[in-house]
C-alpha cells in the first residue's frame, strides 16, 4: 500500500449533495485505513489558496463542479488522461528531495467507460451517439470514446460555441450536431449536462422523440434515479443514471491514492444504510 496522504478531501461548490463521502468512507473503514474523506465547500475565489494549503498538508482527494478545469492548471504534473480531458477530478501529492508535487488525474474517463460498457453489455461498436453537453464531463465521455474507434459521436449543447470548441479537441471521434433529427436516429443518447440535479429541471431531451431500442445514459444521479432515466424507462428504453460512473471513478481514485483496490460491494451497500 502507498504511504497515506495527510488528508482526504472533496473540493467543490456546492458539495453537500455529493455521495462520495458516503461510499469512500465505507471503503476506507472496510480497508482499515485511518482517514476520513471530507467534503470541503470551496468558493471559486478561494480555490488557489485552498489547493496551496492542501499541498503542504500532503492531501489527496477529488475535485468536482465547478473546479475540475481550473484544478488542472494548479497541479504540478498531470497524467496523460487528465491532460487529454483538460480536467482533474483526482489528485494526490508526491514528495522527493524535500519538494512536494501535486499530481492531477482524471478517473471520470474510467468511470464513464465502465458505466457505458455495463449499460450496453459490451463496448460500443459502430454506434450513432448523441452527447448532450460540452463541459468537463462531456470531455471525459469523449476520452472514453477515443478507446472505441468506429462510433460516431454528435455533440449538442445549449451554447453551441462550447460544443464547437470541444469537438475541435476531439475531431477524430466527434462532430457537432446541428440537426434535431440526430436524436431520432441515435443508438445511444448521453446526458452530460447538469440538467436533472434539481427536481424542477427540464429533461435533457424528450424520450418520446427517441427510437425503440436506443440506450440512454445520464451522468447525473439522484436517489431513485433522475427524471430523465425514469421517463426513458417508462417509454420502454434501457437507461442508467450516473451512480455506476460515480462508484467507478471513486474506485479508480481510491486505487491511485492507496495502491489497493477498494471493496466495491461495500461502496454500493453504503447507499442503502
Ligand atoms: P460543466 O463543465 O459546468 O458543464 C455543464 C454542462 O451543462 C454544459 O454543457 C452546460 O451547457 C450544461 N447546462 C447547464 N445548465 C443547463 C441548462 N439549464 N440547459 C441546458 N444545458 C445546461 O459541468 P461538468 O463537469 O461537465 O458536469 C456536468 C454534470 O455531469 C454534473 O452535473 C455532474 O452531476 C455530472 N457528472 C457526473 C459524474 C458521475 O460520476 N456520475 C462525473 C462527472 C460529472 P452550457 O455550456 O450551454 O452552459
Amino acid at each position: 500500500m502507498n504511504a497515506l496522504p495527510g488528508r482526504l478531501v472533496l473540493l467543490g461548490h456546492p458539495v453537500e449533495h455529493s455521495l462520495s463521502p458516503v461510499f469512500q468512507n465505507a471503503a476506507l473503514r472496510a480497508a482499515g485505513i485511518p482517514l476520513d474523506y471530507t467534503a470541503c465547500d470551496v468558493a471559486p475565489a478561494e480555490l488557489t489558496a485552498a489547493v496551496a494549503r492542501l499541498r503542504t498538508e500532503r492531501a489527496a482527494g477529488n475535485v468536482t463542479v465547478p473546479h475540475k478545469e481550473r484544478m488542472a492548471g494548479l497541479c504540478d504534473r498531470l497524467t496523460a488522461v487528465a491532460r487529454r480531458a483538460g480536467a482533474v477530478n483526482t489528485f494526490w501529492t508526491e514528495s522527493a528531495n524535500d519538494a512536494t508535487a501535486l499530481v492531477g488525474d482524471n478517473t471520470d474517463v474510467a468511470g464513464a467507460s465502465a458505466a457505458l460498457t455495463a449499460l450496453l453489455g459490451d463496448q460500443p461498436r459502430g454506434a450513432r451517439v448523441v452527447l448532450i453537453g460540452a463541459g468537463g464531463a462531456a470531455a471525459a465521455v469523449l476520452c472514453a470514446f477515443e478507446q472505441w474507434p468506429g462510433n460516431t459521436v454528435l455533440v449538442r449543447n445549449r451554447h453551441a460555441e462550447r460544443a464547437v470548441a470541444l469537438v475541435a479537441r476531439f475531431r477524430h471521434v466527434a462532430q457537432c450536431s446541428d440537426d434535431a433529427r440526430d436524436l431520432e436516429d441515435a443508438d445511444i443518447v448521453i446526458n452530460a449536462t447538469s440538467l436533472g440535479l434539481h427536481a424542477t429541471d427540464p429533461l435533457p431531451c424528450d424520450p418520446a422523440r427517441l427510437r425503440d431500442g436506443v440506450r440512454v445514459f445520464d451522468l447525473v444521479y439522484r436517489p431513485g434515479g433522475t427524471a430523465w432515466v425514469q421517463a426513458a424507462r417508462a417509454r420502454g428504453l434501457e437507461a442508467a443514471d450516473g451512480i455506476h460512473m460515480l462508484v467507478e471513478q471513486g474506485a479508480a481514485a481510491f486505487e491511485r491514492w492507496f495502491g489497493i483496490t477498494p471493496d466495491r460491494g461495500v461502496m454500493w451497500r453504503s447507499f442503502q444504510g
